[in-house]
């Protein structure tokens, strides 16, 4: 093993790997899986159609550092992501903007309502639903009222056995309503889906000489923590160790397993060259899963077959896959006690989804990773290679 060891292939760990080892440092990379990529790991099925089997990953960025780096991985097809809710058998665009608003209402109450949000709210805003419902005009609370219902309450209470109120502003203000006709998922500047897949783009991040890459291997079966020390099977380890696995597993669950939600995905193909007319409709009122996914709809065009996945969301058990932190005050609190204990090795750094129990979309796993490889350098002195 070489002095620093990084716990993950996923995309925290490879954009680490890959910045230490173009800095010409040496540096082992373990993973569980068989895989690479973590969830944003993906192949293509038999009849040529990509599949993503950790759940629909659509890269955006308003971070050009983050798009730069990519770039010298893979190539792009332009992407955007449109979103349509099936709210009540009715197709309407999410986030619910000025066409959702004339879909649901008739067209003279639609008038009214977007007169008041255009002075209330300004023109081209987007605003928070949870905002929304606390505006002090009463017609745009009724209205908020209107989208809280169809829109959020019932897909929350899905995904997160929690009503929004509760969830908080950080992961509901991921989908806020626009004062307009933007019908775009995301704004940001750099929307694109990596030609070929994420697998192939992180696997030329991960394929370079001072990168070696262990997959099938549990840190559990090599690494141990104890007393402030790190021991590389059996011995003490002074090297440097990056973790990107769920953070209680280092310390064997002594403040308890971190609340996840996970999902159940059914995958099905059909012999038709489409199934809906969105790359992903919500269902926001009805039905136990929370969207359907239409993958052909990402990049490939169509062909003879297509292929859909249903989100069944359910709690987390220990050996279910943990896919999304739930970011209450509580659990928060109970994150940072395993944080404290980190902080006591001075050669541990925790980074990624799981490690740091963050509700982060790929963009800011690259972001981090790139933050930690410069407070690595600055805080740990590498001997000589
Ligand atoms: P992960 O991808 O979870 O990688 C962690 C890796 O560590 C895994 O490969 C795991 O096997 C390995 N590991 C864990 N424990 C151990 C151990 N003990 N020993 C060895 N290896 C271990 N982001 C977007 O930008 N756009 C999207 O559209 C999007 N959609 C998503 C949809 C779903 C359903 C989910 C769950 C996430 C989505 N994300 C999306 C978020 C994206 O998946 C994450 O931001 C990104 O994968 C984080 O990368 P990571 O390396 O931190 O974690
Ligand atoms: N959300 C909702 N209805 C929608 C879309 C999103 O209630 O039609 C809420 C829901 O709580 C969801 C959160 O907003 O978990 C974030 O949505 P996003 O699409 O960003 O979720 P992800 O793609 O990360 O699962």
């Amino acid at each position: 093993m070489d002095k620093l060891i990084i716990v993950g292939a996923g995309l925290s760990g490879a954009t680490l790997a890959r910045l230490f080892a173009d800095g010409g440092k040496d540096v082992t990379v373990v993973d569980k899986r068989a895989t690479i990529g973590g969830n944003a790991y993906d192949y293509v099925d038999k009849n040529g159609i990509r599949v993503q089997p950790y759940g629909p990953h659509i890269f955006h960025t308003k971070e050009k550092e983050v798009f730069d780096f990519l770039s010298k991985f893979t190539e792009w097809n332009a992407y955007e992501h449109k979103v349509l809710a099936n709210v009540k058998g009715k197709l309407v665009p999410v986030p619910f903007n000025l066409t959702s608003l004339y879909a649901c209402f008739p067209k003279a109450k639609a008038d009214r309502i977007k007169k008041i949000l255009t002075e209330e709210i300004g023109v081209d805003k987007h605003v928070p639903i949870l905002q929304l419902k606390q505006h002090e005009n009463a017609e745009i609370r009724e209205f908020a009222h209107f989208v809280y219902n169809n829109i959020f309450y019932k897909y929350t209470k899905k995904q997160w056995k929690m009503k929004p109120e509760d969830l908080g502003n950080a992961v509901m203000d991921r989908v806020p309503v626009y004062v307009s006709y933007e019908d775009r998922y995301f704004t940001d500047d750099y929307q694109f889906m990596p030609k070929n897949g994420f697998s192939e783009m992180i696997t030329n991040m991960l394929r370079h000489p001072h990168i070696r890459l262990k997959l099938n291997t549990d840190a559990a079966g090599v690494l141990s923590f104890k007393d402030g020390k790190i021991y590389l099977e059996g011995k003490e380890f002074n090297g440097v160790v990056v973790y990107t696995g769920r953070v209680e597993e280092i310390f064997g669950y002594s403040f308890g397993a971190l609340p996840y939600r996970t999902l159940k995905f059914k995958v099905k193909t059909f012999n038709r060259s489409s199934f809906q007319n969105a790359a992903v409709v919500n269902y926001t009122t009805s039905h136990r899963f929370t969207r359907i996914t239409e993958f052909t709809k990402f990049t490939c065009g169509a062909k003879d077959k297509t292929v859909i996945v249903k989100e069944y969301p359910k709690k987390c058990k220990k050996s279910d896959m943990p896919y999304y932190p739930i970011p209450t005050e509580k659990n928060c609190a109970q994150y940072e006690k395993y944080a404290a204990e980190a902080a006591k090795y001075k050669n541990l750094y925790l980074l990624g989804r799981l490690a740091n129990y963050k509700y982060i979309n790929m963009d800011i796993a690259v972001l981090n990773a790139m933050k930690m490889f410069d407070k690595i350098n600055e805080e740990y002195v590498f001997d000589e290679e």
